[in-house]
């Protein structure tokens, strides 16, 4: 199968879930997406690596509609997420979950509620199917004995444990990791990033990924990208883009993380 070709997002065999044309943001007069084109396959474990400030986060907000694009179209599972009218957006909206760095779980709500909230709110599912649902998913993140906690009582990792369980419980297509282990004591890190990898491992969902650990985006990723200033400046395997990359810019980055 033809590797996505992150440069252009031309046509790939094999079919596209999300698809970014010509897709520019600003800030003001600061351009942090510049005309951005690439394509995610399926399935695939992409990994958007680059300085600080090159537009990584702002490509996750886009697609988790939590910011426009200026320019440009995103296409998700064949349907447009920009530009679409609201209906449609709120619908396409459903194939994609996020976790964030900060967790963002509702802290006046039980860890379980925390969970079967969105899937009774904006799915319909009736709330004991939900729950039912919800008890499984804590229990496969290792916090069975925390349904009805508060999120303040628990460790960072136990929060973001429960932040991935309730962005699996929308059945996404698409889950978004947004630097989710930057917040954690570094003792709770390798816990948090085992767990996405057998996540990664066991389900189909395709995964977009911004991390500074290149051990896990070595381990997970089937294609990394490499922003600087706004543009994927290099794509490839992980054992291209850590072993040998093409661009000096890439080399010494990695170096400084690594
Ligand atoms: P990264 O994830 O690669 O660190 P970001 O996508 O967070 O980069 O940010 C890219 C650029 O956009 C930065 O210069 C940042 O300051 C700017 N930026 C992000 N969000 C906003 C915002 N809401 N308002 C103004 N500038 C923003």
């Amino acid at each position: 199968m033809k590797e996505p070709d992150a440069s252009t997002g031309t046509a790939l065999a094999g079919g596209e879930l999300i698809r970014l044309e010509g897709v520019t943001k600003r800030f003001g007069t600061n351009t942090v997406l510049d005309d951005l084109n690439f394509s995610v396959e399926p399935g695939k474990h992409v990994t958007l690596i680059g300085p600080s400030g090159s537009g990584k986060t702002t490509i996750l907000r886009l697609l988790m509609t939590l910011a426009k694009p200026d320019e440009g179209t995103i296409t998700v599972d064949g349907q447009r997420l920009f530009p679409a009218p609201e209906k449609q957006v709120r619908e396409v909206r459903k194939k994609i979950g996020m976790v964030f760095q900060q967790f963002n779980l509702f802290p006046n709500m039980s860890v379980l509620r925390n969970i079967t909230e969105a899937p009774v709110r904006v799915l319909g599912l009736p709330k004991d199917e939900a729950e039912a649902r919800a008890r499984e998913l804590l229990d496969l993140v290792g916090l069975a004995d925390k349904c009805d906690a508060k999120p303040t009582r628990l460790s960072g990792g136990q929060q973001q444990r429960v932040a991935i369980a309730r962005a699996l419980a929308m059945r996404p297509q698409v889950l978004l990791l947004d630097e989710v282990t930057s917040a954690l004591d570094p003792e709770l890190v390798a816990g948090v990033l085992d767990l996405l990898r057998d996540i990664a491992r066991s389900t189909d969902i395709t995964m977009l990924c911004v991390t500074h650990e290149m051990g896990f985006a070595r381990d997970i990723s089937d294609q990394v990208l490499m922003f600087d200033a706004g543009r994927v400046i290099e794509s490839g395997s992980p054992e291209k883009i850590f072993g040998d990359p093409e661009q000096e810019r890439t080399r010494e980055f990695i170096s400084a993380v690594l």
